[in-house]
């Protein structure tokens, strides 16, 4: 099942249109789409059994691009994960990490999938990711059992402004990938059954139609199972928390020279199976 949030409201996008959640299910399932999250299952089930009429006709790959689309949760934790693909890593110059490296992205930097990216300095760079929403209370979960926990799956961008992200000595991320619509997400939540492995799902992003990162989430140093178990092991992970797991190579920061975005530039990133999002960035 794909779950969207449609100008607020919890809908499931079919193959050929929409179903309005609430409205079809006479009020049996909430349109809040967080509210949803605790309810997959039996949302999954109830669609399937009713097979509620369309409340509207459209093509997936339009629906995509629909700028009603809202972020398919709000999140009250994020984690993201550096250097978590084999050739990223190499591209960065730097070492394979041992164990995850965790940083965070500040929840009002989540936004919908298809919002303008306002451009905060010269050297903007983006960074396509899986991105997992959590459907659980997890804390302490194994690597066999952290699966179990995912709601679901979508796309995301780990916007980042490098020159924030390098200025001091260490490094620090966590605010130089918060600006104002620097985590995208979306276009839709596809539920966790309908991604039996996370890990190879063909990753994608194009600027202005060319192609700058293309790669496969198989590329990635921990899986998401390794990822989630890791987190849970210090910090509870509850429904409707986020881990941005890494991007893979072809960053504009590792290209020389660096290619950096700028306003009127179209970013298009695309999961295998998830979907697609689009932004165009903009003077702030
Ligand atoms: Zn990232």
């Amino acid at each position: 099942m794909r779950l969207a949030n449609l100008d607020g409201r919890a809908t499931i996008v079919a193959n050929d249109g929409l179903v309005d959640v609430a409205g079809a299910s006479n009020g049996a399932f909430s349109a809040s789409i967080d509210k949803c999250l605790g309810q997959l299952d039996k949302l999954d089930a109830w669609y399937r059994s009713a097979q509620p009429s369309l409340t509207q006709n459209v093509a997936i790959e339009e629906f995509a691009l629909d700028p009603r689309l809202g972020p398919v949760v709000n999140p009250r934790q994020i984690f993201a994960i550096g250097l978590n693909y084999r050739n990223h890593a190499a591209e960065t110059g730097a070492e394979v990490p041992k164990q995850p490296m965790v940083f965070t992205k500040f929840p009002s930097s989540i936004c919908g999938p298809n919002e303008s990216l306002p451009i905060p300095g010269a050297s903007t760079d983006y960074e396509a990711e899986l991105v997992v929403i959590i459907g659980a209370t997890l804390r302490e979960v194994s690597v066999d059992d952290a699966i179990a926990g995912v709601a679901g799956y979508c796309v995301g961008q780990d916007y980042s402004e490098r020159e924030w992200q390098y200025r001091g000595s260490p490094p620090q991320f966590s605010l130089a990938k918060s600006f104002k619509n620097f985590g995208p997400i979306g276009p839709w939540l596809t539920t966790a059954q309908e991604i039996p492995n996370p890990n190879e799902l063909s990753i994608v992003t194009r600027v202005n139609g060319e192609t700058m990162q293309d790669s496969n989430t198989s590329d990635m140093v921990f899986p998401v199972a390794e990822l989630i178990a890791y987190l849970s092991s210090v910090c509870e992970l509850r429904r409707g928390d986020l881990i941005f797991t890494g991007t893979p190579e072809g960053v504009g920061r590792a290209r020389t020279p660096p290619l950096y975005l700028k306003p009127g530039d179209e970013i298009v990133t695309s999961i295998e199976h998830l979907g697609t999002i689009r932004n165009v960035a903009v003077a702030p």
